[in-house]
């Protein structure tokens, strides 16, 4: 069967010689991996269909462990981001969480809009400015999943005031009392608090980031880092990159 998708290269893996296995994020089947026969060969429109973050339009005929390249057209390669150490740390971490926090053929296409709306703000900003869009990312994506953390009352009591503590294992503030209780105060500042709620309720296109102070976004990207991988039980060897070249 011959089936057409687009789809985004989260991941470019040799296979034999001349062979490739690409791991794509498509908009109509989710995660796939696409033996692209001979891509290690040929020249013309076969390397820039097959570089990470290339966003293309496969034919493939739908094997039993593959989907197997017939053609492709390139619609976006996304080559800026390769020009820059920070943008491209940036963008290997977002395809890395995609590619951990979905299984093969789990469709979603939220997450795929998501992607693809941060990589294209992350490749056309300053490097300064995307910080902002990796705790976006972040945290849309732990809402999609189902992990949105809980930000305007506690998850012990439920109370809406005195929230200045974060818990990762449960999934959001707590108010002192009961953090101090549990003896897992954690403290997150208010603007902290109020940050991140914005970042969850925003709609994708509504956003002005361009404010966000680094250091504050660096804690905050640190935070929801932990909270998915607390969710996705996997370490992401692309975060340390991150935090390196930032
Ligand atoms: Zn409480």
């Amino acid at each position: 069967m011959l089936k057409t998708v687009t789809g985004i290269i989260l991941k470019a893996d040799d296979y034999g010689d001349s062979d490739k296995i690409l791991t794509v994020f498509s908009k109509e089947d989710g995660k796939i991996p696409v033996l692209y026969k001979r891509a290690k060969i040929l020249k013309k429109g076969g390397g820039a269909v097959s570089q990470l973050f290339a966003v293309s339009e496969y034919s493939c005929f739908v094997g039993k462990n593959f989907y197997i390249h017939n053609q492709s057209m390139l619609l976006k390669s996304f080559a800026e981001l390769q020009k820059s150490l920070k943008k491209l740390a940036a963008a290997s971490y977002m395809a890395q969480l995609i590619n951990y926090a979905y299984e093969n053929y789990q469709k979603d296409e939220r997450a795929y809009m998501l992607l693809l709306y941060c990589l294209g703000k992350i490749e056309k900003g300053s490097e300064e400015n995307l910080l902002g869009y990796v705790a976006l990312f972040q945290m849309k994506l732990l809402a999609i999943t189902g992990y949105s953390p809980m930000l305007d009352s506690c998850v012990v009591c439920g109370k809406d005031s005195a929230l200045d503590s974060f818990d990762i294992a449960e999934g959001g503030v707590m108010c002192e009392e009961c953090a101090r209780v549990a003896q897992k105060y954690n403290h997150i500042s208010e603007t902290d608090r109020k940050t991140l709620l914005m970042l969850l309720n925003i709609v994708l296109k509504q956003e002005d980031l361009t404010n966000m102070d680094s250091n504050r976004a660096l804690n905050l990207i640190e935070l929801l880092h932990c909270c998915l991988t607390d969710k996705l039980e996997k370490q992401l060897s692309t975060y340390q990159f991150l935090i390196t070249v930032l």
